[in-house]
C-alpha cells in the first residue's frame, strides 16, 4: 500500500500529464481541498467548469456538481471518483414527480437550486445556487409567479426576502435540515460572545437565531472580515478547513445534529470522496460522467441564464 505522501506525488504528476483539473467542493475533507486547483462553493465551481483549459476535469464533489461541470463544458472529460456520491435534496426530486408538479402548478417561472439532476435542471427555466438564489428570483418581472425547487428551508428564505409569489417544492439537505437548535444554545452559554452563522438551507428556528445568514462561500467571507473571534458554524463543518486558513487564531464550533448517536454534522455523500479514490481515478479515468446530448442542451440553457445574470450583478 502506498502512503499519502506518495499518493498525493501522483496525483499531482497524473493531473500534469493528462492536463487534468481538480475541482473541490468547500464540503470536502481538507486534505482533498489542499491538493485541489480550485475549491469553491456550486456557483464558484460552475464559474470554474466554464472557464479552464484543461483536458480533463476531476470533481472531487457531489453527483449533481459533477453533471453541471460536464453541462458546461461538454468537450471536456468530466471524471468523478466515486459515482455514489449523491446528495439526499437532489434525491429528493425526481424528474417523474416534478414534472407533475409543475403540472399542477401551470404558468408558472421554474426556478431550480443547482442541488438537482440534470434532468430537473433541462425542466426548468433558470437555475440559482444558494449565493444567488435572492438576486435570481428578484431579476424575474414582479408579476411572475414562481417554482422554486427542491429545498424549502431555502424556498422559505427567498420568500421572505422577495416576497414573491413562490409555490415550493418539500424537498430537505439530510445534513442542514437537521441541526440542533439545543446544540447551538448550549455552544453560545459557553461561549456568549460567539456569533452564529447560518446556511440558508438550515431549517427556520436555526436561522431565526442567526447573526449572519449565507451561502457557504458567505459565511466564509464574513468570518474572514468580521472582527469576533468565535463562531458557531451550522453548515457542513469541511468549510471550517478554509476558515481556518484564512484566520487560524479564530474559533470556529460546528453546530452538532439533533440525533445525539451521531456526533458530527458531515455529509456522508461528500465524504465518500477520498484522495485515494481521486488517485484511481485520475490514474483509470473512469468514473466518467455521461449524459444524453439533448440534457446537456436544455439543461445548459438555464445554468447559463443564471450564470450570465450573476456575472452582470458581479456576483
Ligand atoms: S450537504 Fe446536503 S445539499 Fe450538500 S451535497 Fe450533502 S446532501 Fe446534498
Amino acid at each position: 500500500m502506498i502512503d499519502n505522501i506518495d499518493i498525493i506525488r501522483d496525483i499531482k504528476r497524473l493531473r500534469k500529464e493528462k492536463n487534468a483539473i481538480i475541482l473541490a467542493h468547500y464540503y470536502q475533507t481538507g486534505d482533498i481541498q489542499d491538493i485541489a486547483d480550485f475549491v469553491g462553493d456550486s456557483l464558484a465551481l460552475s464559474q470554474k467548469a466554464a472557464s479552464n483549459n484543461a483536458d480533463i476535469i476531476l470533481f472531487a464533489g457531489v453527483k449533481f456538481m459533477a453533471e453541471t461541470a460536464k453541462i458546461l463544458a461538454p468537450e471536456k472529460k468530466v471524471l468523478l471518483p466515486d459515482m455514489n456520491a449523491g446528495c439526499s435534496l437532489a434525491d429528493s426530486c425526481k424528474a417523474e414527480d416534478f414534472k407533475k408538479f409543475i403540472d399542477e402548478n401551470p404558468g408558472r417561472t421554474i426556478v431550480s437550486y443547482v442541488n438537482t439532476s440534470a434532468e430537473i435542471k433541462a425542466l426548468s427555466d433558470i437555475v440559482c445556487t444558494s449565493s444567488n438564489a435572492i438576486q435570481i428570483v428578484e431579476s424575474l418581472p414582479v408579476n411572475k409567479k414562481i417554482i422554486f425547487a427542491p429545498d424549502r428551508n431555502l424556498g422559505n428564505y427567498v420568500l421572505n426576502k422577495t416576497g414573491r409569489d413562490i409555490v415550493i417544492w418539500n424537498g430537505t439537505c439530510h445534513v442542514h435540515e437537521a441541526f440542533s437548535l439545543e446544540g447551538i444554545i448550549k455552544l453560545k452559554e459557553k461561549y456568549p460572545e460567539a456569533k452564529i452563522i447560518v446556511h440558508p438551507e438550515c431549517e427556520l428556528p436555526i436561522r431565526l437565531v442567526a447573526d449572519f445568514i449565507g451561502s457557504t462561500s458567505s459565511l466564509l467571507s464574513f468570518t474572514k472580515k468580521d472582527d469576533s473571534n468565535v463562531y458557531i458554524v451550522a453548515t457542513e463543518p469541511g468549510i471550517i478547513h478554509q476558515m481556518k486558513n484564512i484566520n487560524p487564531e479564530k474559533i470556529y464550533l460546528p453546530v452538532p445534529p439533533r440525533d445525539s448517536t451521531c456526533g458530527c454534522s458531515e455529509c456522508s455523500f461528500m465524504k465518500l470522496i477520498t484522495i485515494e479514490k481521486i488517485y484511481n481515478c485520475l490514474k483509470n479515468e473512469r468514473p466518467e460522467i455521461k449524459l444524453d446530448k439533448e440534457i446537456i442542451i436544455n439543461a445548459g440553457k438555464p445554468i447559463r441564464r443564471m450564470m450570465e445574470i450573476s456575472e452582470k450583478l458581479g456576483l
